[in-house]
Parts: structure tokens; C-alpha cells; sequence
């Protein structure tokens, strides 16, 4: 345990699936995680860095964003 308290860092819409994505610092015992807002799906980073690199596109991350893109494009 860190003690410190989760804090939300950046919050953007991410353009590729139009959800809204959050970048919260110790997150649920994780150090960087970012957020899919609209489905709840999350993952944990290493570092700050890395986090950002993905919150762009949580279709990479985020389980039901993925799906939808899926859908999308066709692949099953
Ligand atoms: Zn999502």
C-alpha cells in the first residue's frame, strides 16, 4: 500500500472510439491506469508515459471498446 490517495490526472475523449478516457494515478493498488469511462474497462501501466501512449486509443485495451471496433471492421 502506498497510502496515497487515487487521483485522476487527465480525462480526454478519445477520438478513435468517441469514449471518454481517464488517466488516474494509484488506481486500486496500481501505480498508472488508465480508464475507459463509458464501459468501465481499465488497465494497469508501469509508468506515466507508457499510460498516456495508450490512452489515446482504449479500442486496444478496453474489452467492449474493442468488441465495437471489431464490429466495425468486420473481423469476428
Ligand atoms: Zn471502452
Amino acid at each position: 500500500m502506498s497510502g496515497e490517495d487515487p487521483s485522476l490526472k487527465l480525462e480526454r475523449r478519445a477520438r478513435s472510439t468517441g469514449t471518454k478516457v481517464q488517466l488516474w494515478k494509484n488506481f486500486d493498488g496500481a501505480r498508472w491506469v488508465t480508464l475507459c469511462e463509458d464501459h468501465g474497462g481499465l488497465v494497469e501501466h508501469d509508468t506515466r508515459r507508457l499510460a498516456e501512449g495508450w490512452l489515446s486509443h482504449p479500442e486496444d485495451w478496453c474489452p467492449t471498446c474493442q468488441e465495437k471496433r471489431d464490429e466495425k471492421s468486420g473481423v469476428t
